[in-house]
């Protein structure tokens, strides 16, 4: 059985712990890497030992974080054997991965911290604020309640943690306590010019290239307002990109004039596709797209990974939102 619990009991119940193993989801964003280690330097202030593992290791825009270094893979040999196992940012258990979820799993006492409205609460005890623009944004309460002051370190984790899960600022998930828990951060003197052309004002070549063959395949419905491509493995290695790379492409789709609905299909092996769906409130892709097919994620941010090749399962999806753009329709027409 897993219990909700407020930032506090999660606080005590982490006091209460040592050798303490840190774990985000698959295919790692900001908020999970920063939240993450945001939490390892806390519990090390404590005189803890703490470990961050990530599927896949940290990704190459974040491999400046301080303490990004020290992260581990969840199969990795760990420096201790841990005895408690906190998944920070991961909407369900299933998200850690399956090295992740053995992790997790292995140790005697196990919690979450997360801000996906989806998560079904997972853990002995489990705090969730489904409001929260990031993990990140708790996390800061977090370490308040731990009685650990916010160094200039933690708060560059957890300002990049913030800000890239917002939309820096900018998505519907922005609410006040966002920008105080953005304001803690800078105020702990965190140097905000570098830290933000690093995530938004630079981009690799891999990148760029990458970024130029995915839109050059766009489709469009012909009413115009579903838009979906394809992320092939041959383009990633075409464009010289890493698998990471493919973050922001589906908001090109997205913000294309008149597009409610965006789609991008990404081949991961022969039989594996994922999804990155957006939408345009109150079209919801979450409750309409992703969850329907067994994923998950945020109203108008979400996801879904299906066991098929790559034109099968976009076919699938593709239905999918077309359906639940016309229900929407058809619902916004009886209720204006
Ligand atoms: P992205 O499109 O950026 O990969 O993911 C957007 C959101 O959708 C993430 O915050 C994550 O919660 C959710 N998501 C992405 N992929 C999957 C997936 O394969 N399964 C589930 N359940 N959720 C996903």
């Amino acid at each position: 059985m897993s219990r909700k619990a407020t930032i506090e009991e999660l606080a005590g119940w982490l006091k209460r712990q040592d050798d303490v193993v840190l774990l985000g989801h698959i295919s790692p964003d900001g908020d999970t890497t920063g939240s993450n280690l945001a939490v390892w330097h806390a519990l090390r202030a404590l005189g803890k030992r703490a470990v961050v593992c990530l599927p896949e290791g940290v990704p190459g825009m974040y491999a400046g974080l301080p303490g990004a270094s020290a992260v581990l893979l969840p199969e990795d040999e760990l420096p201790f054997m841990p005895k408690a196992a906190l998944a920070v940012d991961v909407s369900e258990r299933e998200r850690l991965g399956e090295a992740g979820v053995r992790r997790f799993d292995a140790c005697p006492e196990r919690a979450a911290l997360d801000h996906h409205q989806t998560n079904p609460g997972f853990g002995q005890l489990y705090a969730l604020d489904g409001e929260a623009a990031a993990a990140g944004e708790m996390v800061v309460d977090l370490i308040d309640a731990l009685g650990v002051p916010l160094s200039r370190e933690i708060a560059e984790c957890l300002f990049v943690a913030i800000s890239t899960d917002c939309g820096h600022f900018s998505y519907a998930n922005t609410r006040p306590q966002t920008f105080c828990a953005a304001a803690r951060c800078v105020g702990a003197g965190i140097d905000i010019a570098a830290i933000t052309e690093g995530l938004y004002r630079t981009r690799t070549e891999g990148r760029t290239r990458l970024l130029g063959l995915v839109l050059s395949g766009l489709e469009r419905s012909a009413d115009g307002k579903l838009a979906w491509a394809r992320l092939t493995e041959d383009m990633l290695k075409r464009a010289g990109a890493r698998r990471e790379d493919n973050e922001g492409i589906v908001n090109y789709l997205q913000e294309m004039q008149g597009v409610r609905l965006a789609v991008l299909a990404e081949q991961r092996g022969a039989t594996t596709t994922k999804f990155s769906l957006r939408s345009k409130a109150p079209v919801n892709v979450a409750r309409d797209v992703a969850a329907p097919l067994g994923g998950g994620g945020h109203d108008l941010a979400s996801g879904v990974t299906l066991e098929l090749p790559l034109e099968e399962a976009l076919e699938k999806v593709l239905a999918q939102a077309r359906a639940a753009l016309d229900s929407t329709e058809e619902q916004v027409k009886h209720h204006p």
